[in-house]
Parts: structure tokens; C-alpha cells; sequence
């Protein structure tokens, strides 16, 4: 008899659902926290060049050292601090969630936040605990103490700003879950650019503090980078289970030479925070929407009826993301990417076209 899949599958992972990335073929994108704007003309013809020279029959540098240095200055890396390199940081949370798998392992983040932190827990059976947010999205911090202490995970992550929430996490109660915690803890930067903080200078204070990035909501999304900074005594560690050539050649050269000139994707970034906050405002006016702050260039918010809004959305070729039903706490709520002004204005439009369904 042919096994089946039931056979030979691990219980866990036949109990998954996979990750769903939904179809926008013809719509107006707003549904994965992607940077809208192309990059310049004379960048452009940068890129072009630079990867018409990249050897492409050769491996790419295992360390890819030369971009490290690049990434180091462009995102702040205090001295004494090394970077590791992720296909995304997607991978950068799987080599984590890898590495720390023993048995019995608990990694612990808090709800609703990032899925794949509890996804990839599964994948690499791990224990993963999530702690809920306070109603008004903030950390809980009396019951993540608690949890620390119960738990005793080895891996924590929190995102700041949070995804799908789109708010930061209160920085002292942030650094009080790093005191407390037995183990690492990864606070996720990946919306950096459109909040106006940081931890990566407290990596000097902290041992058991880890700091992620990613280029993907910076305007890189397709080229796949993440980085992971900390102490080179875990990085170490770490490297032992990263693929060997992770980082492509491609992704290499571009993103180093599109990091020669970081000013452009400030200037998009800012240009984004500016219309997330014409966008936020223009939501608040909607009869029955509730917008949450946000530091990042996405916006939470809730509308009675979030399924039939998102469908009338959809209807009308625009593309965000439903969230109601995956959490409690995320009842009827809907999260749209901060776009163009004319992908906003035709959100809009399709929105109000939506609340009049
Ligand atoms: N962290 C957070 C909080 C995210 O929202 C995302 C993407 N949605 C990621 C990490 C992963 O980003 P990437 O793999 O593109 O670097």
C-alpha cells in the first residue's frame, strides 16, 4: 500500500492551513504593506547596470560581506553588533525558531501580531504561546511578565510597530519584557521606516536583545532581504542554520546599489507617512468607521459589516486585507495599505461605493 500523506506527515503540519496570498491580478494593491512607488529613472538604469555585470554563473558571496557594510551604515548598527542575512525576514524568524527548537521549546509573542511567528513555531514543533493585546492594542505587560515566568520561552518576538495593528508597543514596557525574559528577544522593526523609533541602539545594553529589519515595506519588496542584528555569540550560532547561499546574487547587487542611494527610499517613506496621516483622517470622516493610530504604512480600522465592506471593496477592484474573525480583538476590522494618493482616492471612492452597498 502507497503511504498517504496522513501517513507520513508530521500531525501538526497536516493540521495547518497554508499561508493564503490572494489574487490581485487587475486590482489596486493595498492588501500587503508594499512600498507603492517605483524607483527613480537614473536608479533605476543603476540597477540595470549593475545586474547586467553580476556573475551569474557563480554562487553569490556566502557572506556578502560588501552589503553588510552597506546595510551597517544605512540602518544604524551599533559597533559590536554583527548582521545576519535572511531571505526575507521570513527566514531570518524560521533559522530563530530552528535554532531554539529544543525539545520542549516554547516561543512566545502576543496576539493578534505577525503570523508567521506562530506559524513557523509550528513548523519547527515548537510550543508557541501567545499572550493577548489590551483591548486599545497595547502590550499587557502584567500578563507577558507572567507568561516570561510560566513559560520560560526561549525565543520572544515582538513587533513594534505591530502588524496587523499598526501601533508601538510602550518602549519602557518593551525593554522591561527584555530585562525580564530568560531568553532571546526579537523586537521586529519591520515598519521602521514610518515610526520615529528604535531599539536597535540599546543592542549595546542588552545581550539578549535581538533587532530585525527588512527592505521589503521600503520599497524592496521582490528582492527578498531581511537582516538580524545582535551579538555575534548568537549570530553564530544562528549561521549554522541558514542555507548557504540564501541571499542571491541579484538581490545582492541591487540592494547594495539601491543602498548607495538610501535618500530615495527615505524620501518615498516619508512621502508615505504623510499620506498615511491625509489617509487616516480621511477614514475617521466615514460615517461608522473607527481609524487606529498608526506608525507604520498600513492603517487598522473597523466597520460594521467588515466582511460585506471588504467584498464591496473587492467588487470594485481594490484589494486590502479582512481580519475580521482571525482574532477576537480584530472584530470587524479591515486593514488597508497606506497606497498612492490616487490608489487612496480610488480606495476611497470604492469604500463609500461599499458603505452604500
Ligand atoms: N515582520 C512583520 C511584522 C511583517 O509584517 C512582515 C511582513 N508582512 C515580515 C516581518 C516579513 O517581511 P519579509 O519576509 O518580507 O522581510
Amino acid at each position: 500500500m502507497p503511504k498517504s500523506p496522513a501517513d507520513l506527515i508530521r500531525p501538526e503540519i497536516l493540521g495547518l492551513a497554508a499561508y493564503h496570498v490572494q489574487d490581485a491580478t487587475g486590482m489596486v494593491k493595498l492588501d500587503a504593506m508594499e512600498n507603492p512607488y517605483a524607483l527613480p529613472g537614473a536608479l533605476r538604469a543603476e540597477v540595470a547596470a549593475a545586474t547586467a555585470a553580476a556573475a551569474l554563473n557563480r554562487y553569490p558571496d556566502p557572506d556578502a560581506a560588501r552589503l553588510k557594510a552597506r546595510l551597517k551604515a544605512a540602518m544604524g548598527v551599533p559597533a559590536g553588533a554583527e548582521l545576519l542575512l535572511g531571505n526575507g525576514s521570513d527566514e531570518l524568524i524560521q533559522m530563530l525558531a530552528l535554532a531554539c527548537a529544543r525539545p520542549g521549546a516554547v516561543i512566545l509573542g502576543v496576539e493578534p501580531s505577525f503570523v508567521m511567528f506562530r506559524l513557523i513555531a509550528q513548523w519547527v514543533g515548537a510550543r508557541y504561546v501567545g499572550v493577548p493585546l489590551r483591548a486599545d492594542f497595547g502590550l499587557d505587560l502584567p500578563a507577558v511578565e507572567a507568561a516570561l515566568e510560566r513559560e520560560q520561552p526561549a525565543l520572544v518576538f515582538l513587533a513594534c510597530p505591530n502588524n496587523p495593528t499598526g501601533n508601538l508597543f510602550d518602549a519602557a514596557a518593551v525593554a522591561q519584557v527584555v530585562a525580564r525574559a530568560p531568553g532571546l528577544v526579537v523586537v521586529d522593526e519591520a515598519y521602521h521606516a514610518f515610526a520615529d523609533r528604535t531599539f536597535m541602539p540599546r543592542l549595546a545594553d542588552h545581550p539578549n536583545l535581538l533587532v530585525m529589519r527588512t527592505l521589503s515595506k521600503l520599497g524592496l519588496a521582490g528582492l527578498r532581504l531581511g537582516l538580524l542584528a545582535g551579538a555575534p555569540q548568537w549570530l553564530d550560532q544562528l549561521d549554522k542554520v541558514r542555507l548557504p547561499y540564501n541571499v542571491n546574487v541579484l538581490t545582492q547587487c541591487v540592494a547594495e546599489a539601491v543602498l548607495g542611494h538610501a535618500d530615495v527610499l527615505e524620501a518615498q517613506a516619508a512621502e508615505i507617512r504623510a499620506e498615511r496621516g491625509r489617509l487616516a483622517a480621511a477614514l475617521a470622516a466615514r460615517p461608522g468607521v473607527t481609524a487606529f493610530d498608526s506608525a507604520a504604512n498600513f492603517i487598522l480600522f473597523r466597520v460594521p459589516g467588515a466582511q460585506r465592506v471588504f467584498e464591496g471593496l473587492r467588487e470594485r477592484r481594490v484589494l486590502i486585507k479582512n481580519l475580521a474573525g482571525s482574532h477576537p480583538l480584530l472584530e470587524d476590522c479591515l486593514r488597508v495599505t497606506v497606497g498612492t494618493p490616487q490608489e487612496n482616492a480610488a480606495f476611497l471612492a470604492a469604500l463609500d461605493g461599499a458603505l452604500r452597498n
